[in-house]
């Protein structure tokens, strides 16, 4: 029987291979098909979120990876999607069923496993067909390849990523945004301007560059901060007197003056927008460096803004970022 005890007699279909034995049974290994980019999925088991890897580069991995969006650190063989799952179960049971078959009628004359009466033929491995990567990114850190579904703030081989890199990958995501909404076209981009989408979209991001500038500057500042001065992050001026301060260069220096004034009407109109409705009132009005807003009349962000604020905000992340460089 122990001859038995090896892959003798067991077939297996394309993409699997037997690999020597593990304590007296043969082991089974089963490929994963990379896609037309190069790239393998990971689905995390702790979120459910996937992300993809380069193949070239799983193998180089540490044994212990973080989940790009939650951060769970665990061993990669974890980190296994439905389909990667459903194919390496083919291969599996069909391999079980062959050892079994093996164990109860031995090998035929001619050293097949038969199964009523005719060889065993394993079924052929489900292919792999998930979701595609938008783009590729490469860690700072250590090069590696991946691509996210969403916001992330981990590597998955290094883990934390800088505060940063974060703020500038929201960044991009932004004028991904706009890019996807200028792509529509007909009577789906009607039906979008019509529901809203547009010139919500444009609010959400304005929003969302005063909240990554806050993240960012907090972690760079890294001192606490006092309860009265809970808010000092989401204001320009404020911001970069606690830097000087703080014996940092002056941010409004670092940044060119026509950058800086318009950054000054982004934060002023992202206030109005999330206390006002985005209605036009008269504290809005004192401060308005463009002179063209009416009271009361409710504020509307074109897409040309919006990319200049994207642009402006890269400009002063760039610049806070390379405080702590000298
Ligand atoms: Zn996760
Ligand atoms: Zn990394």
């Amino acid at each position: 029987m122990t001859a038995m005890q090896g892959g003798e007699g067991i077939r297996v279909p394309d993409g699997a291979e037997i690999v020597g034995q593990v304590g007296g049974m043969p082991r089974l290994w089963v490929s994963l098909p990379a896609d037309e980019d190069g790239f393998i999925g990971m689905r995390c088991p702790k979120c459910g979120e996937d992300f993809r890897l380069h193949n070239d580069d799983y193998e180089g991995l540490p044994e212990s990876i973080w989940c790009v969006y939650c951060g769970l650190s665990s061993h990669k063989g974890w980190f296994e999607t439905v389909q990667q799952h459903d194919r390496f179960l083919v291969a599996v049971r069909d391999f079980g069923a062959q050892v079994a078959l093996r164990m109860t009628n031995g090998l035929s004359p001619d050293g097949e496993i038969l199964f009523g009466g005719r060889p065993y033929r394993p079924q052929p491995l489900p292919p792999i067909d998930e979701e595609r990567l938008v783009r590729v990114r490469n860690c700072g850190s250590c090069r590696l390849r991946y691509a996210v579904f969403g916001q992330h703030r981990y590597c998955p081989a290094c883990g934390q990523l800088p505060a940063h890199i974060v703020a500038a990958d929201a960044l991009d995501a932004a004028t991904d945004r706009l890019d996807d909404l200028t792509r529509r076209t007909g009577a789906e981009a009607k039906a979008l301007r019509e529901q809203g989408v547009f010139d919500q979209t444009r609010t959400d991001i304005l929003i969302a560059l005063v909240s990554l500038v806050e993240t960012l500057a907090k972690a760079i500042d890294g001192r606490p901060v006092p309860r009265r001065d809970r808010n000092v992050f989401q204001r320009l001026e404020p911001m970069a007197d606690r830097f000087v301060d703080a014996g940092f260069a002056d941010l409004r220096q670092r940044v060119n003056e026509a950058i800086w004034q318009r950054l000054k009407v982004t934060w002023q109109q992202r206030h109005l927008l999330v206390h006002n409705d985005g209605v036009v009132d008269s504290s809005y009005l004192e401060n308005d460096p463009t002179g063209s807003a009416k009271l009361g009349q409710r504020l509307r962000i074109s897409d040309r803004e919006c990319r200049q604020a994207i642009e402006d905000t890269r400009h002063l992340c760039a610049a806070i970022a390379a405080l702590k460089t000298p």
